[in-house]
């Protein structure tokens, strides 16, 4: 059976036994006490790789490119692409929200309820806190944040992941450099560095459809009353028809710029996308996106390990278009007006989120907070605010990371189809040279 299906198989029977753990009262503590472990072992083997990969692949793809004037091209089409996806994606959610005004009918039982339940919960007062105080850092911040003052202080911490693509590139350039003859030992350490980092990407994944099982399993278990979740569904469906759209938006883009078929881009990324929905995280999802991307995709690695790993800490498509949605349904649901003004920065401040948003479960939220107080959302109404949506936060999390997952992909695509890097996929598995080991 293709991995895929495996791994669709583990996420259908997650659910269903979550689903059917609820009707017992033990039911929730057996699944978080012994199955949810095996879904956070392998989060947290995809993140172990995660610093070594881009480490290993950017200082080979950078060193493999030869020329420099190459990378500063291939750095302004990344970022001006990201740009342009990002302010797609928030248009087609403010579109969406104020054609369809999923907040006009929510009653203030409804919000009352809503805000009892959740208001002062750890998980909204903690987004608060934790968004005010990104806001008051300098306007530069965000660069001096990813220069590192310490190598192995950075690699110590996955949240310093642009700190690490920072130091790489530095390297990987001082290491073209040096010429060809010095560099030359380097050069092989690294290659062969990452060769091991993709084999454990494959083994890990042998794990997959199992971790999915545990995850959604958990997430079911630990998910809110259904009866609030019903009240929302409006508001949730409206997200998840915007992130549909955004999906079909890159397919369009891959038959038409990249000219290839869409059935088969989606085919070949599945996996990633699948976990990118199981794990809530783009940040562990990137080993197994840049691995179905530069061998399944074909997408060079040059490209690939430069695009990716910058998009998965600065490309949150699905997060912006969240963020725009989600911002006007509270203003609308609490009568807060907002003008043509006000929705224009909307656009931009979402905009600037998803190049400050973590990749990790939640993240989005954080930024909605900057977005609504960018309005002149009155700040003692925020936590009102987020409790309107936090019931439905984590299915929605989910699904706006297969999101981001797939613009970065799209995104590398597209990079390398204008490079002239986009060849033919080659795809290796764990098993190549398992004859020679034994
Ligand atoms: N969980 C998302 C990600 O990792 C970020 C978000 O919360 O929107 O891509």
């Amino acid at each position: 059976m293709a991995l895929h299906w495996k791994i669709v198989l583990g996420l259908v029977l997650g659910l269903l036994f979550g689903f059917g753990m609820t009707f017992f009262d033990f039911g929730p503590a057996f699944v978080s006490d012994w199955v949810q472990p095996f879904g956070t072992i392998f989060v947290r083997l995809l993140k172990l790789i995660a610093i070594p990969l881009i480490l290993a692949s950017l200082v080979k793809g950078i060193a493999d490119l030869k020329d420099i004037s190459k990378f500063k091209n291939m750095g302004i089409r990344t970022f001006v692409t990201y740009m342009i996806t990002t302010v797609v994606a928030i248009l087609i959610g403010l579109s969406l929200v104020n054609i369809l005004q999923p907040g006009i009918g929510i009653s203030d039982e409804t919000v009352a309820k809503l805000t009892t339940t959740y208001a002062n919960d750890s998980g909204v007062t903690s987004k608060i806190a934790t968004a005010s105080a990104q806001k008051d850092a300098s306007p530069l911040q965000f660069i001096v944040d990813m220069v590192p003052d310490n190598i192995f202080y950075a690699m110590s911490n996955n949240g310093l992941m642009l700190q690490v693509i920072f130091f790489s590139i530095l390297f990987a350039i001082s290491l073209l450099l040096i010429g060809e003859k010095a560099a030359q030992p380097i050069k092989s350490f690294f290659d062969s560095l990452n060769e091991v980092v993709l084999k454990m990407v494959d083994l890990i994944m042998l794990f997959a459809p199992y971790a999915v099982f545990a995850l959604l399993a958990s997430v079911v278990v630990s998910s809110s009353d259904p009866e609030l979740l019903l009240a929302l569904l409006k508001y949730a469906g409206v997200v998840v028809l915007g992130l549909f759209l955004m999906i079909v938006f890159y397919l369009i883009v891959i038959a038409t710029v990249a000219k290839k078929s869409p059935l088969w881009f989606i085919k070949n990324m599945s996996p990633a996308q699948l976990l990118a929905f199981s794990t809530s995280s783009s940040a562990a999802t990137l080993p197994v996106t840049m691995e179905r991307v530069e061998e399944h995709i074909g997408v060079d690695k040059e490209v690939a390990s430069f695009v990716l790993p910058v998009g998965a800490t600065i490309n949150m498509d699905g997060s912006s278009l969240y963020q725009a949605i989600a911002a006007v349904f509270i203003a609308q649901a609490l009568s807060f007006d907002l003008t043509l003004g006000d929705q224009l920065t909307i656009i931009f401040t979402a905009l600037l989120a998803s190049i400050g948003a973590a990749a990790v479960p939640g993240a989005g939220m954080v930024m909605l907070v900057i977005v609504l107080e960018s309005v002149g959302f009155p700040a003692d109404k925020l936590a009102i605010g987020l409790a309107l949506i936090f019931a439905v936060d984590r299915p929605l999390d989910m699904c706006r990371t297969v999101v981001n997952v797939t613009g970065d992909a799209t995104v590398s695509v597209l990079v390398a189809k204008a490079l002239g890097k986009l060849g033919n996929p080659k795809v290796k598995n764990w098993d190549d040279h398992l004859d020679e080991v034994n």
